[in-house]
């Protein structure tokens, strides 16, 4: 009965998966086969992703490729994402996190390219992170040429250091693009939705005003505080 369950539990991750990648896609922020969705259960210890190269049109729930913590596909033939030791390596160090999301998005890929965090220039950023959204170090030439996508995972978790990976969901890998996370493959989706609108926004005040500074101390504690914090207001109970 308990393999039963694991198998239901299997499908339903991999309809997960799926429908965040198609969200992706839906979303406008891939071009060809970049970006790639996942969705992971610490339960069955697996994460399930995108297959390597196959276009979006072509996706369906079964070809969801679930690869263990270990990096071991599990029962299928299809490769998963290239970019699989990434994710596993944001699942591994940050615990609650249950979906993480990958694209090159124009505008968020081009901070990523400037190797520039984003300045939190207004309230729809504050109400994501009270602060820039931070870009990675360039990796060295050598982790570049050992375990590429290894070390860019650990890019990205060194990055976010002492910051609360369930408060601050997005970051930019210099020279690649952005990584989104959160509670669920589609609030990591979402989350890379709002982070091109951020990167975007940010970009056209720059251009209209670039002496534009940053909002200041308490508009950003406070948007971030109604929506996110402890005593946060914002929507229904
Ligand atoms: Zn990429």
């Amino acid at each position: 009965l308990d393999e039963e369950r694991n198998v239901t539990s299997r499908e339903r991750l991999k309809v997960e998966a799926y429908e965040a990648n198609l969200e992706l896609y839906r979303a406008g922020l891939v071009l060809g086969t970049f970006g790639n969705a996942s969705a992971f259960s610490p339960e069955l210890g697996v994460l399930a992703i995108k297959p390597s190269g196959v276009p979006y049109e072509d996706l369906r729930p079964k070809n969801m490729v679930l690869v263990g913590l270990d990096g071991k596909t599990v029962g299928s033939s299809l490769r998963p994402s290239s970019d699989t030791k990434t994710h596993l390596a944001l699942y591994r160090a940050f615990s609650d996190v249950r979906g993480v999301a990958h694209t090159h998005a124009t505008h968020s890929t081009s901070w990523a390219q400037a190797r520039r965090e984003i300045p939190c220039f207004g309230t729809t950023h504050a109400d994501y992170f009270n602060g820039p959204i931070p870009c990675t170090k360039p990796l060295s030439s050598k982790q570049v040429r050992g375990d590429y996508e290894l070390e860019t995972g650990l890019a990205i978790v060194r990055c976010v250091g002492k910051r609360d990976p369930r408060l601050l969901q997005m970051i930019l890998v210099a020279g690649h693009g952005p990584f989104t996370w959160g509670e669920s493959a589609e609030k990591a989706v979402h989350n890379a939705i709002v982070l091109e609108e951020l990167a975007k926004t940010a970009l056209l005040t720059l251009l209209i005003a670039p002496e534009a500074s940053p909002l200041n101390k308490a508009t950003l504690e406070k948007h971030f505080e109604r929506k996110r914090g402890k005593k946060s207001y914002y929507g229904q109970k």
